[in-house]
Protein backbone atom coordinates (compact mmCIF):
# COMPACT_ATOMS: atom_id res chain seq x y z
CA UNK A 1 0.00 0.00 0.00
CA UNK A 2 2.90 2.37 -0.70
CA UNK A 3 1.13 4.15 -3.37
CA UNK A 4 -1.52 7.12 -2.91
CA UNK A 5 -4.50 6.33 -3.87
CA UNK A 6 -6.67 8.52 -6.46
CA UNK A 7 -9.13 11.33 -5.74
CA UNK A 8 -12.71 9.13 -6.43
CA UNK A 9 -15.33 10.90 -8.50
CA UNK A 10 -17.48 11.73 -5.33
CA UNK A 11 -14.44 13.93 -3.70
CA UNK A 12 -14.12 16.01 -6.79
CA UNK A 13 -18.04 17.29 -7.13
CA UNK A 14 -18.96 21.18 -6.67
CA UNK A 15 -20.32 22.03 -3.68
CA UNK A 16 -23.31 24.43 -4.45
CA UNK A 17 -22.74 28.20 -3.06
CA UNK A 18 -26.00 29.10 -0.84
CA UNK A 19 -27.96 32.76 -0.71
CA UNK A 20 -25.49 34.57 2.08
CA UNK A 21 -22.54 33.38 1.26
CA UNK A 22 -21.53 36.72 -0.30
CA UNK A 23 -22.71 38.44 2.73
CA UNK A 24 -20.82 36.64 4.62
CA UNK A 25 -17.62 36.55 2.73
CA UNK A 26 -17.86 40.47 2.53
CA UNK A 27 -18.48 41.21 6.06
CA UNK A 28 -16.01 38.62 7.38
CA UNK A 29 -12.76 41.13 5.93
CA UNK A 30 -13.29 44.11 8.70
CA UNK A 31 -14.08 41.69 11.34
CA UNK A 32 -10.99 40.22 12.03
CA UNK A 33 -12.79 36.76 12.55
CA UNK A 34 -9.99 33.55 11.89
CA UNK A 35 -11.94 31.33 10.47
CA UNK A 36 -11.50 27.41 10.25
CA UNK A 37 -14.02 27.15 6.99
CA UNK A 38 -11.33 29.61 5.18
CA UNK A 39 -7.90 28.27 6.78
CA UNK A 40 -8.68 24.76 6.04
CA UNK A 41 -10.19 25.48 2.37
CA UNK A 42 -12.96 23.68 3.69
CA UNK A 43 -15.35 22.25 0.88
CA UNK A 44 -18.54 22.83 2.49
CA UNK A 45 -18.26 26.45 3.06
CA UNK A 46 -20.54 27.33 0.42
CA UNK A 47 -23.33 25.62 1.86
CA UNK A 48 -22.40 25.96 5.18
CA UNK A 49 -22.01 29.85 4.88
CA UNK A 50 -25.00 29.73 2.30
CA UNK A 51 -27.47 28.46 4.21
CA UNK A 52 -30.03 27.16 1.67
CA UNK A 53 -33.74 27.95 2.23
CA UNK A 54 -34.30 26.49 5.56
CA UNK A 55 -30.73 25.82 6.43
CA UNK A 56 -29.21 28.16 9.02
CA UNK A 57 -25.19 30.25 8.70
CA UNK A 58 -22.53 28.19 10.27
CA UNK A 59 -18.84 28.74 10.41
CA UNK A 60 -16.41 27.82 12.89
CA UNK A 61 -13.57 30.54 14.32
CA UNK A 62 -10.64 29.47 15.34
CA UNK A 63 -9.42 30.58 19.24
CA UNK A 64 -6.15 30.97 20.92
CA UNK A 65 -3.72 31.31 18.07
CA UNK A 66 -2.56 29.37 15.22
CA UNK A 67 -0.18 27.10 17.10
CA UNK A 68 -0.88 23.96 18.96
CA UNK A 69 1.23 21.74 21.62
CA UNK A 70 0.38 18.70 19.86
CA UNK A 71 0.84 17.45 16.84
CA UNK A 72 -1.60 14.74 15.40
CA UNK A 73 -0.70 12.85 12.59
CA UNK A 74 -3.70 14.03 10.03
CA UNK A 75 -3.53 17.16 11.07
CA UNK A 76 -1.76 20.39 9.15
CA UNK A 77 -1.96 22.90 11.91
CA UNK A 78 1.51 24.94 13.15
CA UNK A 79 2.80 22.81 16.08
CA UNK A 80 5.57 24.64 19.01
CA UNK A 81 6.00 23.74 22.48
CA UNK A 82 5.49 27.27 23.54
CA UNK A 83 2.96 28.65 21.08
CA UNK A 84 2.45 32.79 21.61
CA UNK A 85 0.41 33.84 24.96
CA UNK A 86 -3.17 34.00 24.37
CA UNK A 87 -4.71 37.53 23.53
CA UNK A 88 -6.92 38.38 26.83
CA UNK A 89 -9.05 40.66 24.52
CA UNK A 90 -9.54 37.78 22.15
CA UNK A 91 -13.52 36.75 24.12
CA UNK A 92 -14.46 40.29 23.88
CA UNK A 93 -13.36 40.75 20.26
CA UNK A 94 -14.20 37.71 18.66
CA UNK A 95 -17.84 37.60 20.40
CA UNK A 96 -18.67 41.47 19.31
CA UNK A 97 -17.47 40.22 15.81
CA UNK A 98 -19.10 37.16 15.70
CA UNK A 99 -22.62 38.99 16.91
CA UNK A 100 -22.00 41.57 13.95
CA UNK A 101 -21.55 38.60 11.50
CA UNK A 102 -25.10 37.85 11.16
CA UNK A 103 -24.68 34.30 11.47
CA UNK A 104 -27.29 31.28 13.06
CA UNK A 105 -24.87 29.10 14.35
CA UNK A 106 -21.45 29.29 15.32
CA UNK A 107 -18.90 26.43 16.10
CA UNK A 108 -15.78 27.55 18.37
CA UNK A 109 -13.37 25.48 18.39
CA UNK A 110 -9.00 25.96 19.30
CA UNK A 111 -5.41 24.33 18.96
CA UNK A 112 -4.82 22.55 21.82
CA UNK A 113 -2.58 24.86 24.75
CA UNK A 114 -1.18 22.13 26.73
CA UNK A 115 0.81 24.83 28.09
CA UNK A 116 -1.81 26.73 29.68
CA UNK A 117 -2.39 25.86 33.22
CA UNK A 118 -6.20 25.74 32.40
CA UNK A 119 -5.64 24.67 28.64
CA UNK A 120 -7.20 28.00 27.34
CA UNK A 121 -10.60 27.11 29.17
CA UNK A 122 -11.33 30.00 31.08
CA UNK A 123 -10.76 32.06 27.71
CA UNK A 124 -12.81 29.65 25.92
CA UNK A 125 -15.56 29.91 28.42
CA UNK A 126 -15.46 33.97 28.69
CA UNK A 127 -15.48 33.81 24.80
CA UNK A 128 -18.87 31.62 24.77
CA UNK A 129 -20.73 34.18 27.68
CA UNK A 130 -19.56 37.40 25.78
CA UNK A 131 -21.30 36.11 22.80
CA UNK A 132 -24.29 34.84 24.51
CA UNK A 133 -24.83 38.20 26.47
CA UNK A 134 -24.49 39.98 22.81
CA UNK A 135 -26.71 37.61 20.98
CA UNK A 136 -28.83 34.92 22.85
CA UNK A 137 -30.46 33.89 19.59
CA UNK A 138 -27.18 32.49 18.41
CA UNK A 139 -26.42 28.95 18.79
CA UNK A 140 -22.85 27.96 20.11
CA UNK A 141 -20.79 25.24 19.68
CA UNK A 142 -17.60 24.99 21.57
CA UNK A 143 -15.31 21.98 19.76
CA UNK A 144 -12.49 21.63 22.37
CA UNK A 145 -9.34 20.11 23.05
CA UNK A 146 -9.47 17.08 25.97
CA UNK A 147 -7.76 19.31 28.37
CA UNK A 148 -5.48 16.34 29.35
CA UNK A 149 -8.59 15.08 30.82
CA UNK A 150 -9.16 17.76 33.08
CA UNK A 151 -12.99 17.81 33.98
CA UNK A 152 -12.66 21.49 35.48
CA UNK A 153 -11.99 22.69 32.14
CA UNK A 154 -14.35 20.76 30.92
CA UNK A 155 -16.82 22.13 33.45
CA UNK A 156 -15.94 25.89 32.27
CA UNK A 157 -16.84 25.56 29.13
CA UNK A 158 -20.09 22.72 29.45
CA UNK A 159 -21.30 25.92 32.22
CA UNK A 160 -20.58 28.88 29.90
CA UNK A 161 -23.61 29.08 28.52
CA UNK A 162 -23.07 26.79 24.67
CA UNK A 163 -26.05 25.04 23.21
CA UNK A 164 -23.45 22.02 22.05
CA UNK A 165 -20.31 20.49 23.65
CA UNK A 166 -18.43 19.03 21.08
CA UNK A 167 -15.41 16.68 21.30
CA UNK A 168 -13.60 14.49 18.63
CA UNK A 169 -12.58 10.72 18.92
CA UNK A 170 -11.33 11.27 15.87
CA UNK A 171 -10.98 7.31 15.16
CA UNK A 172 -12.02 4.10 16.34
CA UNK A 173 -10.36 3.44 20.18
CA UNK A 174 -7.92 1.00 17.74
CA UNK A 175 -6.28 3.51 15.78
CA UNK A 176 -6.15 6.25 18.38
CA UNK A 177 -1.93 5.77 19.04
CA UNK A 178 -1.76 5.87 15.13
CA UNK A 179 -3.53 9.05 14.74
CA UNK A 180 -3.32 11.38 17.45
CA UNK A 181 -0.76 12.76 19.58
CA UNK A 182 0.72 10.20 22.25
CA UNK A 183 -0.96 12.71 24.54
CA UNK A 184 -4.64 12.07 23.38
CA UNK A 185 -6.40 8.58 23.97
CA UNK A 186 -9.98 7.22 23.58
CA UNK A 187 -11.27 7.13 27.42
CA UNK A 188 -10.04 11.07 28.01
CA UNK A 189 -12.00 12.01 25.03
CA UNK A 190 -15.14 9.95 26.32
CA UNK A 191 -14.45 11.17 30.19
CA UNK A 192 -14.71 14.63 28.48
CA UNK A 193 -18.06 14.20 26.61
CA UNK A 194 -19.66 12.63 29.29
CA UNK A 195 -18.45 15.22 31.77
CA UNK A 196 -19.80 17.84 30.04
CA UNK A 197 -23.02 15.73 30.14
CA UNK A 198 -23.05 15.17 33.59
CA UNK A 199 -22.74 18.50 34.60
CA UNK A 200 -25.15 20.04 31.96
CA UNK A 201 -27.73 17.29 30.99
CA UNK A 202 -29.83 19.57 28.49
CA UNK A 203 -26.46 20.47 26.83
CA UNK A 204 -26.07 18.32 23.46
CA UNK A 205 -22.87 16.55 23.58
CA UNK A 206 -21.13 15.49 19.90
CA UNK A 207 -18.30 13.89 18.17
CA UNK A 208 -17.02 12.91 14.84
CA UNK A 209 -14.96 10.16 13.32
CA UNK A 210 -12.86 10.43 10.44
CA UNK A 211 -12.82 6.77 8.02
CA UNK A 212 -10.42 5.46 5.68
CA UNK A 213 -7.58 5.52 8.22
CA UNK A 214 -7.78 1.78 8.28
CA UNK A 215 -10.26 0.37 10.40
CA UNK A 216 -12.36 -2.28 10.08
CA UNK A 217 -16.21 -2.11 10.45
CA UNK A 218 -16.41 -3.49 13.80
CA UNK A 219 -14.45 -1.54 15.07
CA UNK A 220 -16.23 1.57 13.71
CA UNK A 221 -19.22 -0.35 15.59
CA UNK A 222 -17.75 -0.97 18.63
CA UNK A 223 -16.90 2.45 18.44
CA UNK A 224 -20.29 3.71 18.10
CA UNK A 225 -21.74 1.53 20.46
CA UNK A 226 -19.16 3.15 23.35
CA UNK A 227 -20.45 6.84 22.37
CA UNK A 228 -23.99 5.94 22.53
CA UNK A 229 -23.37 3.99 26.15
CA UNK A 230 -21.63 7.28 26.75
CA UNK A 231 -24.75 9.27 26.19
CA UNK A 232 -23.09 11.42 23.09
CA UNK A 233 -26.36 13.18 21.28
CA UNK A 234 -24.65 13.38 18.16
CA UNK A 235 -22.14 12.25 15.86
CA UNK A 236 -20.45 13.03 12.41
CA UNK A 237 -18.47 10.78 10.12
CA UNK A 238 -16.59 12.21 7.38
CA UNK A 239 -13.70 10.84 5.18
CA UNK A 240 -10.06 11.62 6.40
CA UNK A 241 -8.01 13.51 3.35
CA UNK A 242 -4.26 13.83 3.67
CA UNK A 243 -3.79 17.63 4.00
CA UNK A 244 0.16 17.14 2.72
CA UNK A 245 2.50 14.28 1.79
CA UNK A 246 4.51 14.66 5.33
CA UNK A 247 0.70 13.48 6.96
CA UNK A 248 -1.18 9.95 7.19
CA UNK A 249 -2.08 8.72 4.03
CA UNK A 250 -5.17 7.87 3.68
CA UNK A 251 -5.65 4.07 3.36
CA UNK A 252 -9.26 3.91 1.39
CA UNK A 253 -11.93 6.38 -0.29
CA UNK A 254 -14.77 4.91 1.35
CA UNK A 255 -17.82 4.99 -0.68
CA UNK A 256 -21.14 7.43 -0.31
CA UNK A 257 -22.95 3.75 0.31
CA UNK A 258 -21.15 3.07 2.91
CA UNK A 259 -21.52 6.54 4.42
CA UNK A 260 -24.83 6.03 4.76
CA UNK A 261 -24.67 2.79 6.01
CA UNK A 262 -23.27 4.19 8.61
CA UNK A 263 -25.70 6.98 8.72
CA UNK A 264 -28.41 4.52 9.31
CA UNK A 265 -26.41 2.73 11.77
CA UNK A 266 -26.39 5.90 13.88
CA UNK A 267 -30.01 6.68 13.66
CA UNK A 268 -30.94 3.00 14.60
CA UNK A 269 -28.71 3.56 17.79
CA UNK A 270 -30.31 5.93 18.97
CA UNK A 271 -28.21 8.82 18.49
CA UNK A 272 -29.97 12.64 18.00
CA UNK A 273 -28.34 13.63 14.90
CA UNK A 274 -25.52 11.88 12.74
CA UNK A 275 -24.25 12.70 9.62
CA UNK A 276 -22.45 10.68 7.28
CA UNK A 277 -21.03 11.68 4.00
CA UNK A 278 -17.33 11.41 2.37
CA UNK A 279 -17.63 15.50 3.09
CA UNK A 280 -19.03 15.94 6.01
CA UNK A 281 -16.89 17.47 8.70
CA UNK A 282 -17.22 17.50 12.30
CA UNK A 283 -19.22 20.95 11.81
CA UNK A 284 -20.85 20.68 8.65
CA UNK A 285 -24.61 21.88 8.55
CA UNK A 286 -24.29 22.25 12.49
CA UNK A 287 -27.51 24.40 12.73
CA UNK A 288 -29.41 21.65 10.66
CA UNK A 289 -29.71 19.35 14.10
CA UNK A 290 -31.23 21.59 15.93
CA UNK A 291 -33.64 21.97 12.73
CA UNK A 292 -34.70 18.86 13.41
CA UNK A 293 -35.27 18.20 17.15
FE1 LIG B 1 -4.47 19.47 15.21
FE2 LIG B 1 -6.11 19.40 17.33
FE3 LIG B 1 -4.16 17.58 17.07
FE4 LIG B 1 -3.60 20.14 17.62
S1 LIG B 1 -4.71 18.69 18.93
S2 LIG B 1 -2.54 18.84 16.16
S3 LIG B 1 -5.16 21.23 16.42
S4 LIG B 1 -5.95 17.85 15.72
FE1 LIG C 1 -16.77 25.76 8.14
FE2 LIG C 1 -17.19 23.42 9.36
FE3 LIG C 1 -18.81 24.22 7.43
FE4 LIG C 1 -16.36 23.47 6.85
S1 LIG C 1 -17.96 22.16 7.64
S2 LIG C 1 -17.40 25.30 6.05
S3 LIG C 1 -15.22 24.21 8.64
S4 LIG C 1 -18.54 25.23 9.40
Amino acid sequence: KGERLRLPPWLKTEIPIGKNFNRLKNTLRDLNLHTVCEEARCPNIGECWGGGEYATATATIMLMGDTCTRGCRFCSIKTARRPPPLDPDEPYNTAKAIAAWGLDYVVLTSVDRDDIADGGAEHFAKTVSNLKERNSQILVECLTPDFRGDLTSVEKIALSGLDVYAHNVETVRELQRYVRDPRANFDQSLSVLKHAKKVKPTVLTKTSIMLGLGETDQQILNTLTELREADVDCLTLGQYMQPTKRHLKVDEYVTPEKFAHWEKVGNEMGFVYTASGPLVRSSYKAGLEHIHL
